[in-house]
């Protein structure tokens, strides 16, 4: 017991070292932060990689449901309390796709395992001159043995998910690539824009070859401030009773090497 405690100390003495090392980095003027000083920020805090929804920045997939939020109350407008509603798409913002979406039969969100949504996730970088993320592209880069799979793409170099302005030409995951991602046994994918389908694709084919497998896919990731490497990952969508996919909340957290 003893020594557990000790650990248990030096855990937090530990901690505490870091919140304060990224503390003394986030009070920094912001030019000192150079790539350097980046790569010694310690590597245990947790990162939001959620997009945030807000009606002014979040772009919606053309055609989907407008997303709408209404103040019912507002103190700051001398009501008693401060109460709201909000109207959106289940696949607004940062959100998980269970197999419901595109296969009949399938899992509905409420009913997606914990197991691929919590665990190891390898963050993987695509050129902003990429659009498709095909069987071609994926070798490129080292996926293998990776549990679960976040690709960082044009989207988050071009602040793609802070934006309302919905762009036709995201990079998406080509079928050749599920269907490896697939046959690997990765247990979840993720990218940065609000579909991992390419644009007027005329059949949902990499949706398919991924659900089809029971892998949940997360898209609207806000990988902007997350660099390529290996994380934690926690995406937990909005337990949803009975449909195909709901808005999560994503943090990721680097791991040690
Ligand atoms: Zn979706």
């Amino acid at each position: 017991m003893r020594t557990d405690r000790h650990d248990a100390h030096r855990r937090w003495a530990a901690s505490a070292l870091a919140a304060l090392s990224i503390a003394a980095v986030a009070c920094a003027p912001r030019q000192e932060r150079t790539p350097a000083a980046a790569s010694e920020v310690p590597t245990s805090g947790w990162i939001d990689a959620t997009a945030t929804l807000d009606p002014a920045t979040t772009p919606v997939y053309e055609g989907d449901a407008p997303m709408k939020f209404d103040f019912l109350k507002d103190m700051r407008k001398g009501d008693g309390l401060t109460l709201s509603v909000l109207s959106l798409g289940a696949h607004s913002g940062t959100h998980v796709d269970a197999p419901m979406h595109f296969v009949s039969g399938g899992a509905s969100v409420d009913r997606v395992p914990l197991e691929p949504l919590i665990g190891p996730a390898r963050v993987i970088d695509i050129a902003d001159g990429v659009q498709a993320i095909d069987a071609a592209e994926l070798e490129r880069h080292e996926w293998r043995g990776a549990p679960r799979v976040l690709f960082r793409t044009r989207s988050s170099l071009r602040g793609w998910m802070a934006s309302p302005t919905f762009h036709r030409d995201f990079a998406y995951i080509a079928p050749d690539a599920a269907q490896l991602l697939a046959d690997a046994g990765v247990q979840l994918v993720g990218i940065d824009y609000i579909s991992a389908e390419q644009f007027g694709a005329p059949e949902p084919r990499a949706h398919r070859i991924l659900l089809g497998k029971g892998i949940p896919i997360v898209e609207g990731l806000a990988l902007a401030d997350v660099r390529a490497g290996e994380y934690d990952l926690i995406v937990l969508p909005i337990k949803v009773g009975g449909h195909e996919g709901a808005p999560a909340r994503a943090v990721v957290r680097r791991r040690a090497p």
